[in-house]
């Protein structure tokens, strides 16, 4: 009898955990993913903020499941399903939606960013999502820094040191401390007609508080911190406009080169793929078991798939991703083994963390709520547990106590030089005078 066929699309924390539970299964998995890597998107700001190197969150997913004999990893864009045919849609770099078929499918493909309608936004306001995002975030902050320096009318450093994030949720507040710390630390003796602590970083947000999701003293918490790294924090209005000149909050000119996203988030477009029901945000709406209603063998998983606990739908975090990945990998290995299935899906909440600058984290778990260095530990612990290899988790260590004692980061480099990057903050006239008269 020919062997079961399982397709799971999305190489993250969903599709990596489902692989990986159907390990021992007598079947032939194909794992699709647009991106050849595995990425550990909760360190993506540290790429951004110079702090790590690409290659310290990102791993070849073939890399990881090299030891997995039943399973092969295909580099493709799954653009559709035809759940009638039980087949993906799947194009890669020389042929276009080439059908795959499945007996069982996962979908584990995550989410993308949202501007809440406005996506012309996205051209001056890049978001934080992927490695390339945050090498070009990187470049950005990086080359803000550069050209205050060559520039010789101090009355345009003002603007291209001033830093916005628009969105004060975990990737946002993460996002502002490190950059209040890299440039109190890394940047601060390196220049010489620019002082990098002069740098105004503005983190704005429609919510009356930081980090929503966590309880009102930890936000608090965190928001004194992020004033004393220096990140000037504006809450209780959305923001108007963005443009080539900064952003528009509260009536209010922001004049500022370098915007950054780093609110909300749409889901893929496995709903629509699927043409199944889908919550308000677009997120597809999954039985206790995870499968789509009316079909056993369709599985959706992590940030794309909606599931109520306690009538509030699961956070989209790595652990929902993970176990739901895991679960859905066990369930169907029970099916095709004959073995008891599993009961129905249920969330183990191990809490909510996120880092405010050096040796500063808050941590909430059941009524456990505590910030300061000892969440911070906490936090480096859990982050370093799991990343995808030991080999990141060792790199990632010492990378982390090096840059502790000496203040000095992964890596500084500019390594993308597209002047036509959308809103990449252009090299004007002047600046290329001044470089010029050097
Ligand atoms: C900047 C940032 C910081 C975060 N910080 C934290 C944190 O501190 N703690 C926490 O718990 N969570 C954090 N999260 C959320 C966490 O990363 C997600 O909840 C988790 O990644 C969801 O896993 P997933 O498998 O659903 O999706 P993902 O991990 O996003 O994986 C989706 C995969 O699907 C692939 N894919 C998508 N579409 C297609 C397609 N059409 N064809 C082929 N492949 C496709 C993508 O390339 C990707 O590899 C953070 C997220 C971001 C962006």
């Amino acid at each position: 009898m020919a062997r079961p066929q399982i397709v799971i699309v999305g190489g993250g924390f969903g599709g990596l955990a489902a692989a990986k539970a159907l390990k021992n299964t007598p079947a032939d998995i194909t794992l699709i993913d647009r991106t050849n890597h595995h990425l550990f998107q909760p360190l993506l700001y540290q790429v951004a903020t110079s702090a790590l190197t690409p290659s310290q969150i990102g791993t070849p997913i073939r890399g990881i499941l090299r030891k997995q004999k039943n399973t092969t990893v295909i580099l493709g864009e799954v653009t559709g399903v035809d759940e009638a045919k039980k087949c993906v849609f799947v194009t890669d770099a020389d042929r276009e939606n080439v059908p795959v078929s499945y007996d069982y499918l996962i979908l584990a493909t995550g989410v993308t960013h949202s501007y809440f309608g406005h996506n012309e936004f996205e051209r001056f306001a890049p978001g934080l999502k992927t490695l390339a995002d945050a090498v070009a975030i990187r470049n950005r902050i990086l080359q803000a820094f550069e050209m205050a320096e060559a520039e010789e009318d101090p009355a345009r450093h003002r603007e291209l040191l001033t830093f916005v994030l628009v969105g004060a949720g975990p990737t946002g507040v993460e996002m502002a401390a490190a950059l209040g710390v890299l440039v109190r630390s890394s940047l601060k003796s390196e220049f010489r007609r620019i002082n990098p602590t002069s740098a105004r970083i503005v983190l704005v947000d429609m919510a009356p508080r930081v980090l929503p999701p966590f309880s009102e003293e930890l936000s608090k918490a965190a928001k004194q911190r992020l004033e004393n790294l220096g990140v000037e924090v504006r809450l209780g209005h959305a923001v108007d406009q963005i443009d080539a000149e900064g952003i528009i909050v509260a009536g209010e000119r922001i004049v500022s080169k370098t915007v950054i996203w780093t609110a909300g988030v749409a889901p893929s477009p496995a709903g629509k793929w699927l043409k199944a029901e889908t919550d308000r945000a677009g997120r597809v709406r999954v039985e206790r078991n995870l499968t789509v209603a009316g079909h056993l063998e369709i599985f959706v998983v992590g940030d794309t798939a909606s599931l109520d606990r306690n009538g509030k739908p699961l956070p989209g975090v790595a652990q929902v991703a993970m176990q739901q990945g895991r679960y859905a990998g066990k369930l169907i290995h029970a099916r095709i083994v004959g073995g008891s299935v599993p009961d129905p899906f249920s969330y183990f909440d191990k809490g909510n963390m996120a880092v405010v600058g050096k040796g500063f984290a808050v941590l909430e778990s059941g009524k456990v709520r505590v910030s300061g260095f000892g969440a911070w530990l906490a936090w480096a612990a859990v982050h370093l547990q799991f990343l995808a290899t030991s080999s990141l988790r060792l790199t990632v260590f010492l990378q982390w106590v090096w840059t502790y004692v000496t203040g000095q980061r992964g890596s500084r480099l500019i390594v993308n030089h597209h002047a036509s990057e959308p809103g990449a903050p252009a090299t004007d006239s002047a600046t290329r005078a001044a470089v010029a008269s050097k």
